[in-house]
C-alpha cells in the first residue's frame, strides 16, 4: 500500500478498510443497511486505481440502477481525477447492451438492434397472438410474457424447456414464434439482452478469454437481488477459481432481498461462495445511516423473520427522535399530514426538500400525495410510475424514429400506423400483416401488395417514413427529431387535443433530452472500449469484425464509441440515443433544477438515503401487499421490503395508515399493518393514539377526523402530464459544452474518401475530439456514420 492511499482510507472502519484493501481474491460482504457496502465498493475501485493494481479498462461495476451507475461515477471522479470511460459501469441490462453492441454480428443481430421495454414486449405477444390465432382466454398475453422472461431467466431457449403438459408445449410453440418475430424485426427484449451475451461467452472461447483476461476486478453491489441467469453471466465473464479469471467482490444483503418475485435467488450467495472458494467473508457491523430509534426499529423488526443469515448493526449515534405514527381516517389525510410535517421540516428544522423521502407500497398510491403537494404548492419529483420514456406521446415519437432506423420494427410500425389517425383501419391492417406473414417480410415491405383505397392509404404512411429518412439524412439529431414530431403529425394532433398541452411539452422535451444525449453524454455511457494500441488506434483485430484474437492485449483505458474498427462504421447519434431512451426508461426524472421532494416506491428506494423518510400506507393488504400474504415467505418479503423502507431513513422517520383509501376506484377498509406491531414501543412516538389490537378498525373514533367528502370535490388537479418530467437523467456529470472548432477539417458539404467504400458526399457533422463522427453518403454504399478517429477519411 502506497501512501498515497492513505486519504483514500482514512474514516474507514478497521473492517471497512480490511475489505477495501483485500488481495485480489474473491471476497463477499455480507452486511446490513447502512453499514456502508457501497461505499467499500466505491472506495476499493477508487484504491485499486491509484494503487496502479489494475487500470479503469480492468474494472467491471455491476449496480441496482443507472441511477446508482452513476453515482458510482460521480463519486469515483470526485476521488480520483480519471477517465472514468474505459470502466464498464452500470446495471446488468447497461452492461450486456454495451457488450452486444460491440459484438453485434457475433450475437447475430444488425448493428442497430433496438430494445423493447416491458411494455413493448406485451404487445409484441399480442399481436403473435392474435396473427396465430392464440385463444387469449387461455393463454393470456401476460401470462406468456411472464413465462418467456421465466424461462430467459433460466436461460432456456424454446428447444430447452421441457414440455411437461399439452399447456406448456403450446407455451413453448409461441415462446418460438415470438423469438423468431423479434430475430425478424431486428429487437431484442430485456431477457433477451441478458440471455444472448450470456450464450455469447458461453459458446465464443476468444470472446470468453478476452473478457476474461480484461475484467481484473469485478465488482458487484446489491448481489442478493440477482437471478439465476445473472448469476451465470458473472461465472462465464470472470470464470471460476479453476479459470483463473479476475476477482469477484459482491456485495450484499440478505434481509434486503425484495425481488424474489422476479426471480431474484439469496442462494446465489451460498453458491458464490462455494464455487468461487471465498476466502474472505466480511462482515461490517456499524451503522453510519440512521439514529438508534430508527436503526432499533428496523432491528426489531426483521428479528420476526425465520429465514435469516443472521448478523448485527449497532450504531454509536445519538437515539434521535422517536419514530412518529400517524393514523388518518382517510388516504386523503393522511397526504395532508405528511404535507404539514414536510413542512414543518423544511420551515422549522431546516431540512432540505430533497433530502426528504415519501415512500409508498405500490406507485397507484402517489397520485393522492401529489394532489396534497401539487395543491400545497411543494415542488416534488416522482421516481418510477409512468416515467417519461413510457408516456404515450414519447412512445409514439420514438416508434417513427425507430422506423427511420430500421424499418422492419413491426411493434413501431403498429403503433404510428394509425396515429394521428389516417383512416387505416382495423381489417386493412389484419390484412396487411397476412400478406406480411404470407411474403415472411416486414409489414412496411408488404404494404406494395394491398390494392385498393386500403393500400393507398397504407402506401401513404410508409412513402412518408421514407421521404422522412430522405429529409434527414444529414440532420442534427434535434433537427431530425423536430422534423418527425411535425411531419409525422403528432404535434398537430395534440395541438387540436383539449388536453394537449402537457403531450406537447414532453416532445419538447424529448428534443431536450437528445440535445443533452449529444452534448453531455457523447455516447459515452453505452459505447464500448475496443483494444487499441498505444497511440490508441483500434488494433485491426477488431472484436467487432474478426472475433477476438486470444493473444490480444488487455484493453487499455482509451474509449472509443461502439466502432468497426476496420472501416470506423459506427452507431448513428439516433440509433445511439434509441438505445439510451430504451435503457434509462426505467430511471427517473425530476422537475428540472428544483430543491423537490422524492416520492418512489420502497423498491425504488433500495441502496438511497435520506435525511427523513415518510412511509405511507401501513395496512394489511397493502403492506403487506395482500398478493404477498397467503404463505410464510411472501410475508416474509415484505418484512425485507419495511426493513429497507425504514433503513433509508438518516434522522427522521414517519410512518401512517389510513383506514380508508380509494384504490383502483374502490374505498377500501383497511386494518393497521402487522409491521407497526413489530416495531419496539419504546422507539414509537403515537400521533395519534394507539388503539388497542392489532389492526385498528375502520369507524371507531379516532383524531384524524373523517373527511373523505373533501375528495374531487373541485381541487385543482395536478398536472400529471407534467409532474416529474425534466432533464435531470441526462443532466449529469456536468461536461462544459463542446463547441471547439473541429480539427478533422471534416465538414458537411465536402467530398470525401474511404478506404473501403470509395469516394462519398458529407452530410452531417456531431460531436468534436474522439468522439467526433460524420455521416457520409457513398453512392455504392449508402449512407454511413463513421467515427473520425477510426475512418480514414482524406478530402477530395
Ligand atoms: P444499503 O444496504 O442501504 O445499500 P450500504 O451498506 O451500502 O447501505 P452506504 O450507503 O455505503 O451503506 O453507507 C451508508 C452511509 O454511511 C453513507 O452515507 C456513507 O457515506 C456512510 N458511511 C459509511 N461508512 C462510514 C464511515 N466509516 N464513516 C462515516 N460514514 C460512513
Ligand atoms: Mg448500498
Amino acid at each position: 500500500v502506497s501512501d498515497h492511499s492513505l486519504p483514500l482510507l482514512t474514516g474507514l472502519n478497521p473492517e471497512q478498510e480490511a475489505a477495501v484493501t483485500l488481495p485480489a481474491e474473491h471476497a463477499l460482504i455480507l452486511a446490513g443497511a447502512g453499514s456502508g457496502k457501497t461505499r467499500v465498493l466505491t472506495t476499493r475501485i477508487a484504491w485499486l486505481l491509484q494503487t496502479g493494481q489494475v487500470s479503469p479498462g480492468g474494472v467491471l461495476a455491476v449496480t441496482f440502477t443507472n441511477k446508482a451507475a452513476k453515482e458510482l461515477l460521480t463519486r469515483l471522479t470526485a476521488m480520483l481525477p480519471l477517465n472514468a470511460r474505459g470502466m464498464w459501469i452500470g446495471t446488468f441490462h447497461g452492461l450486456c447492451n454495451r457488450f452486444l453492441r460491440a459484438h453485434y454480428k457475433l450475437a447475430n443481430l444488425p448493428q442497430s438492434f433496438q430494445i423493447l421495454d416491458t411494455q413493448d414486449q406485451l404487445s409484441a405477444i399480442k399481436r403473435l397472438c392474435k396473427q396465430f390465432n392464440i385463444d387469449d382466454e387461455r393463454f393470456p398475453p401476460k401470462q406468456l410474457q411472464w413465462f418467456i422472461a421465466g424461462c430467459k431467466e433460466d436461460g432456456e431457449r424454446p428447444s430447452d424447456v421441457v414440455a411437461r403438459d399439452e399447456e406448456t408445449r403450446k407455451k413453448i410453440e409461441i415462446y418460438q414464434l415470438y423469438e423468431d418475430q423479434c430475430q425478424r424485426e431486428g429487437v431484442v427484449d430485456f431477457g433477451e439482452l441478458m440471455l444472448r451475451s450470456y450464450e455469447l461467452l458461453r459458446d465464443n472461447d476468444a470472446v470468453r478469454e478476452h473478457y476474461r483476461r480484461r475484467f481484473r476486478h469485478v465488482l458487484i453491489d446489491e448481489f442478493q437481488d440477482t437471478n439465476r441467469l445473472q448469476y451465470a453471466w458473472i461465472k462465464m465473464i470472470v470464470g471460476l477459481p479453476s479459470e483463473s479469471g479476475g476477482a469477484v467482490l459482491a456485495v450484499g444483503d440478505d434481509d434486503q432481498s425484495i425481488y424474489a418475485f422476479r426471480g431474484a435467488r439469496v442462494g446465489n450467495m451460498e453458491d458464490f461462495v462455494r464455487e468461487f472458494e471465498v476466502r474472505h467473508q466480511i462482515k461490517l457491523e456499524e451503522n453510519y445511516r440512521s439514529y438508534s430509534n430508527i436503526l432499533d426499529s428496523a432491528n426489531h423488526l426483521i428479528s420476526h423473520n425465520k429465514k435469516r443469515l443472521g448478523k448485527n448493526l449497532r450504531t454509536s449515534q445519538g437515539a434521535g427522535e422517536p419514530v412518529r405514527v400517524y393514523e388518518s381516517a382517510t388516504d386523503f389525510a393522511e397526504a395532508e399530514w405528511v404535507v404539514e410535517e414536510l413542512r414543518q421540516l423544511v420551515r422549522g428544522d431546516g431540512f432540505s426538500r430533497s433530502e426528504i423521502a415519501i415512500l409508498y407500497r405500490s406507485n397507484a398510491q402517489s397520485r393522492v400525495i401529489e394532489t396534497q403537494l401539487f395543491n400545497a404548492g411543494v415542488p416534488y419529483r416522482v421516481y418510477g410510475g409512468l416515467r417519461f420514456f413510457e408516456r404515450a406521446e414519447i412512445k409514439h415519437a420514438l416508434a417513427y424514429l425507430r422506423l427511420l432506423e430500421n424499418s422492419r420494427d413491426d411493434t413501431s410500425f403498429l403503433r404510428v400506423v394509425n396515429f394521428p389517425p389516417r383512416g387505416i383501419g382495423a381489417r386493412s391492417i389484419e390484412q396487411l400483416q397476412d400478406a406480411a406473414r404470407a411474403a415472411g417480410s416486414s409489414l412496411h415491405d408488404a404494404v406494395t401488395s394491398i390494392s385498393g383505397k386500403a393500400g393507398a392509404n397504407l402506401a401513404g404512411f410508409v412513402a412518408q417514413i421514407d421521404v422522412l429518412r430522405e429529409q434527414t439524412a444529414g440532420s442534427t439529431l434535434r433537427e431530425i427529431i423536430e422534423t418527425v414530431l411535425h411531419s409525422s403529425g403528432l404535434v398537430d394532433h395534440y395541438r387540436a387535443d383539449k388536453e394537449g398541452a402537457d403531450r406537447i411539452e414532453n416532445l419538447e422535451e424529448l428534443v431536450n433530452a437528445a440535445e443533452s444525449f449529444v452534448t453531455q453524454e457523447g455516447f459515452g455511457r453505452d459505447a464500448v472500449a475496443l483494444p487499441v494500441d498505444e497511440h490508441g488506434t483500434p488494433l485491426t483485430q477488431s472484436p467487432v469484425s474478426q472475433g477476438l484474437d486470444p493473444d490480444a492485449p488487455v484493453l487499455n483505458d482509451a474509449f472509443v464509441a461502439p466502432i468497426d474498427a476496420e472501416t470506423g462504421e459506427t452507431l448513428s447519434p439516433l440509433a445511439a440515443f434509441l438505445t439510451h431512451a430504451a435503457l434509462e426508461a426505467g430511471d427517473n426524472q425530476a422537475q428540472a433544477g428544483q430543491e423537490a421532494v422524492q416520492l418512489m416506491s420502497v423498491h425504488a428506494s433500495k441502496g438511497l438515503e435520506f435525511d427523513a423518510v415518510f412511509i405511507t400506507g401501513l395496512e394489511e393488504g397493502l403492506f403487506p401487499h395482500e398478493n404477498s400474504m397467503s404463505d410464510y415467505e411472501g410475508v416474509e418479503e415484505e418484512r425485507r421490503l419495511m426493513y429497507v423502507a425504514i433503513t433509508r431513513a438518516r434522522k427522521r422517520l414517519y410512518l401512517s395508515h389510513a383506514q380508508t383509501r380509494m384504490l383502483h376506484g374502490k374505498t377500501r377498509y383497511h386494518v393497521r399493518s402487522r409491521f407497526l406491531e413489530e416495531l419496539p414501543e419504546g422507539a414509537l412516538k403515537w400521533i395519534t393514539p394507539k388503539r388497542s389490537g392489532f389492526g385498528s378498525g375502520f369507524g371507531s373514533g379516532s383524531g384524524a377526523g373523517f373527511n373523505a367528502g373533501a375528495r374531487g370535490t373541485g381541487m385543482a388537479q395536478p398536472a400529471w402530464g407534467r409532474s416529474g418530467i425534466g432533464v435531470e437523467t441526462f443532466a449529469s456529470p456536468p461536461v462544459p459544452p463542446q463547441k471547439a472548432a473541429p480539427s478533422h477539417g471534416i465538414r458537411a458539404g465536402i467530398k470525401v474518401f474511404h478506404t473501403k467504400f470509395g469516394e462519398g458526399k458529407v452530410q452531417a457533422v456531431e460531436g468534436v475530439g474522439d468522439d467526433a463522427r460524420a455521416q457520409v453518403n457513398f453512392p455504392r454504399h449508402g449512407v454511413k456514420w463513421l467515427a473520425l478517429s477510426v475512418a480514414k477519411l482524406t478530402v477530395v
